[in-house]
């Protein structure tokens, strides 16, 4: 089902979800970014630019593409402080299974760290794809939680979040 056949009070806190983007998203997706949002009650904001949410190009691996399938992921913001608590508790939520973290974004004009959900299926039982995307190199990306870069990533958001 997609996502433009919800009633508007199913996904209420997001309504900034580009109107464009909603007959291309897996409307089950929605609903469970709505009740993430509804649980953890801080911030979430949506990417306003609809590539956050559907493609209609580039790599059919991304969950955004939506060619012949719906898009099952959406990119987002929140307050910067409460970045990394968004994060982690997204990797903890049984919902998602990608989670991604981006160092490079923009939001409202300024330098914003960015976060990633989908609801990829997974390939063993445990295995949530998690990363970091930061801007070395046109965006280099660390999937192996154990890259030493990973935890300065980190820091690295903790940085950001105190130069508000
Ligand atoms: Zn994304």
């Amino acid at each position: 089902m997609k996502a433009s056949d919800l009633y508007p009070r199913e996904y209420k806190n997001f309504h900034d979800i580009p109107k464009l983007a909603l007959p291309l998203l897996n409307a089950d997706f929605i609903r469970k970014l709505q009740k993430f949002r509804t649980n953890i009650n801080a911030p979430i904001y949506a990417n306003p630019n609809i590539s956050g949410w559907v493609r209609e190009y580039g790599n059919p691996k991304s969950r955004h593409y939506a060619v012949d399938r719906l898009s099952d992921a959406g990119d987002v913001f929140t307050e910067k402080w409460f970045t990394l608590h968004l994060w982690y508790a997204a990797i903890q939520n049984p919902d998602f299974n990608g989670i991604g973290l981006y160092l490079d974004t923009k939001f409202r004009g300024k330098p914003h760290p960015m976060i990633h959900l989908d609801t990829r299926p997974l390939k063993k039982k445990y295995h949530k794809v998690m990363w970091i995307r930061e801007n070395l190199h046109e965006g280099t990306y660390y999937h192996n939680l154990h890259h030493p870069r990973f935890n300065e990533c980190l820091v690295e958001v903790k940085k950001m979040i105190d130069s508000v």
